[in-house]
């Protein structure tokens, strides 16, 4: 289909499922990242690259197999990937400018602001010593109020980077808690919902928005995705307007998630983006026209994107994705994956990584045509006393 090889720098979940779309096109993927990562086990190639996606020597050596460049994480040495760029002159999609500026999450919010993006209210914590930073966070409670949010500005996932300041007595035990990262933080946000949107740029600088999902955290873990979002159409429309102009603000295509919180007077703001797939992005596979993988390979190897290919597969498509985390004693968490396995309408995702309480070991999908026939299969797959789904409803 495409004779460009694309080299992918991480080999989680989001990069194997990338391979997935990728292959199905015919499309050469390889990998950086430890032997055996699951974007590896997928994909018998001799030519991966074993090493770290923040090690420039790792990078330059998957450069030189591949004609473009990608990313399944933005954790990575965005300043060796522009290096890269500028002396072989390969394409890197998401671009290095907007992965080093999304992965300090301070330096995006000042980036959303300067392009008036609606985001939560937040301040650098700034200080050479626990007692200067002290000081600052303290002062940060009287602007604020409590409580409030501080993150590190870098190397966050899943919560873990934030901690919630309760009063001045628990700015201690922030401190220690988040030692020695760079720190921001920021007002508390008290939405009514998590939102989430998928959004496209193509080569050409087109901006697609998926539909508009609803995102539900557990311990700050993505745990399920209603979509479409259970919100009014022009709450919906309103939210993809809003992650388009936050897409339109950084140069370079392919796909990146928008997560927005919804506030209690109706009005959205920007939480923050991720330059690649995202999970609550991972519905799009069974509920939608073209996945968020494939839509993603599209626009990095510069391939149409045709009218309606980010929407839902009919008008009645109601889907929830429910993450699949490693249960408390090893592979218990597959019990609720072979309930999936007996339910019509529900897809298996499992990401071939070893057990680990916590861990995200895969993801269900489950469509059906109304969100109530939905939910009682998700109740079902949860282990609640529901009766098993024979038969679709009457479609
Ligand atoms: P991710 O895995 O999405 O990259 P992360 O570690 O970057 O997560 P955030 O998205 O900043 O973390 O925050 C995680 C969750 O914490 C959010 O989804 C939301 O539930 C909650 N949260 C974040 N910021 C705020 C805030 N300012 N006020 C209230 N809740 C917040
Ligand atoms: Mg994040
Ligand atoms: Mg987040």
């Amino acid at each position: 289909m495409d004779s460009k090889t694309i080299g992918i720098l991480g080999g989680g979940q989001l990069g194997r499922m990338i391979v997935e779309a990728a292959h199905r096109l015919n499309i050469k993927t390889v990998i950086l990242d430890a032997p055996n990562a699951p974007a590896k086990q997928i994909n018998a190639l001799d030519e991966h690259v074993d090493g770290s996606f923040t090690d420039p020597a790792a990078i330059a050596k998957l450069a030189a197999k591949c004609d473009v460049l990608t990313v399944e994480i933005e954790h990575v040495d965005a300043s060796a990937l522009a290096d890269l760029q500028k002396a072989t002159g390969i394409q890197v999609f998401p671009v290095p400018e907007t992965i080093k500026l999304i992965q300090d999450k301070y330096l995006q919010k000042e980036h959303l602001i300067r392009h008036d993006i609606a985001v939560a209210e937040s301040v650098a914590i700034s200080g050479a010593t626990d007692a200067e930073k002290r000081v600052a966070l303290l002062q940060v409670g009287e602007q604020f109020g409590y409580p409030y949010m501080l993150k590190s500005r870098t190397l966050a996932y899943d919560g873990r980077g934030n901690f919630v300041v309760k009063s001045a007595e628990a700015v201690d035990e922030a401190l220690q808690d988040l030692h020695d990262r760079p720190l921001y933080a920021e007002k508390w946000c008290p939405f009514t919902k998590e939102l989430a949107v998928m959004v496209v740029r193509s080569i050409e600088g087109e901006v697609y928005a998926y539909p508009t999902v609803e995102t539900i955290q557990k311990d700050n873990i993505c745990h399920l995705v209603y979509a479409p979002a259970r919100i009014s159409d022009t709450l919906r429309n309103k939210a993809a307007m809003l992650a388009k102009n936050a897409v339109k603000s950084f140069p370079g295509c392919g796909i990146f998630g928008v997560e927005m919180f919804l506030l209690p007077n109706n009005e959205l703001i920007v939480n923050e983006l991720a330059p690649r797939p995202h999970n609550s992005g991972h519905y799009t596979i069974d509920a939608c026209v073209t996945s968020q993988f494939e839509a993603h390979v599209r626009a990095v190897a510069g391939l149409p994107l045709p009218r309606d290919f980010a929407r839902l597969a009919t008008s009645s498509t109601n889907a929830i994705m429910v993450n699949v985390l490693g249960a408390s004693t090893p592979d218990g968490e597959l019990a609720m994956c072979e309930r999936a396995l007996q339910t019509p309408g529900a897809s298996v995702y499992l990401y071939g990584k070893t057990t680990r309480p916590g861990r995200k070991m895969g993801h269900i999908n489950i469509v059906s045509s109304s969100m109530d026939e939905t939910e009682r299969r998700l109740a079902y797959i949860m282990g609640e006393d529901v009766a098993p789904v024979v038969d679709e409803v009457k479609e």
